[in-house]
């Protein structure tokens, strides 16, 4: 099938335009839908998988949600570097904030597909499409992102806004934790000091999907000591992070062994692949491991010389 379903199309103006329409066209019941880059949703619904009654298209907020930006005061006293939602890929590549503070997005987005797709898929819409082999997703768990979502929903026909993390926020392949009536809006990862992240993907030819990838972020105490450590990873199943992993490099030295027993538990413990055109299920839980034990070890070279 290659032709979608019938569907009414509406151009969104501002955000608050966007929520409006989604709640006022959704009151009824009917599927409203965002558009952003429509990468995922348009081949979708011509393969008919998805049929929406609504499209609301946020082409036009590129500009109030395509940035990535420096804050200072975030958490902890450092900084935070924001990203709107409708940023794109090929901004996420071009980033010189992100190849200094998060080089792991660099490193994915070098993956991700061709430049067609990457100039315009947006973070937003990779994120809330939750494909099980996405690549943004395996970065902000990794890299302990919180995501800011909107709602029309509050008092007086105001605006609700809500944060979360990751592992909130990925209810499982293709299932976000965004209601209807809610858009998601910024990412916001830290800027931490003595931390560095990677990403490593093995895919079957060259912007595939991934037959296994992981992403990974490690920061470091004045005394070489891993202070904080994300492990994010995409296409073997399991939870977007993996918690048992993490907690096994906390306030340890980031020795080979450590990272060695960290990758172990990672891919035994925290991934759940099955076996598909892409590999076997063995295979792709051997390549996790392997791709954990490299990822690491590039974010803890790149967090030891890190400012
Ligand atoms: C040939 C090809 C190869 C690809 N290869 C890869 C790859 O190797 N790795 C990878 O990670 N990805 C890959 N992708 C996917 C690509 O990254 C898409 O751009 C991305 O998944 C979706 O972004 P989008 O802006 O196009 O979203 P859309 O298709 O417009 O939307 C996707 C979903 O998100 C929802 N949505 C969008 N924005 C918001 C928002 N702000 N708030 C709430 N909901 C929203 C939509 O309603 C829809 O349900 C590939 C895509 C193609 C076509």
């Amino acid at each position: 099938m290659q032709v979608p379903a019938p569907f009414q199309y509406q151009r969104a103006t501002s955000v608050e335009h966007a929520l409006t329409l989604l709640a006022q066209l959704g009151a009824g019941g009917a599927d409203v839908r965002i558009l952003a880059g429509g990468h995922s949703l348009l081949p979708m619904m011509k393969l008919r998988l998805a049929a929406p009654d609504h499209l609301i298209d946020i082409d036009d907020l590129a500009g109030e949600l395509g940035y990535v930006i420096e804050t200072r005061g975030g958490e902890r006293g450092t900084s935070e570097i924001r990203i709107g939602a409708m940023t794109r890929h090929r901004e996420l590549l071009e980033s010189p904030l992100l190849a200094r503070w998060a080089p792991i997005f660099t490193d994915a987005e070098r993956v991700i597909a061709d430049p067609i797709v990457r100039n315009r898929g947006t973070i937003g819409g990779a994120l809330c499409q939750a494909d099980p082999s996405e690549d943004l997703s395996a970065v902000c768990a990794a890299v302990g992102a919180q995501l800011v979502i909107r709602g029309a929903g509050g008092a007086g026909g105001s605006t609700s806004e809500r944060i979360v993390d990751m592992d909130e926020f990925h209810r499982g392949p293709y299932r976000t934790c965004v209601a209807e009536d809610e858009m998601l809006i910024e990412i916001r990862i830290p800027a931490a000091p003595r931390t560095g992240s990677a990403y490593e993907k093995v895919d079957r030819r060259a912007g595939d999907w991934a037959v296994a990838a992981a992403g990974t972020s490690l920061s470091l105490d004045r005394d070489g000591v891993v202070e904080a450590v994300g492990i994010g990873l995409a296409a073997v199943g399991g939870g977007v992070s993996c918690p048992r992993a993490q907690a096994s490099l906390v306030g340890g030295a980031p020795t080979e062994e450590a990272i060695d027993r960290a990758a172990a538990i990672a891919a035994e413990q925290e991934t759940d692949p099955v076996t598909d055109q892409r590999g076997s299920a063995e295979y792709k839980r051997h390549v996790a491991g392997v791709l954990v034990t490299r990822a690491l070890r590039r974010a803890l070279a790149r967090a030891e010389v890190a400012v």
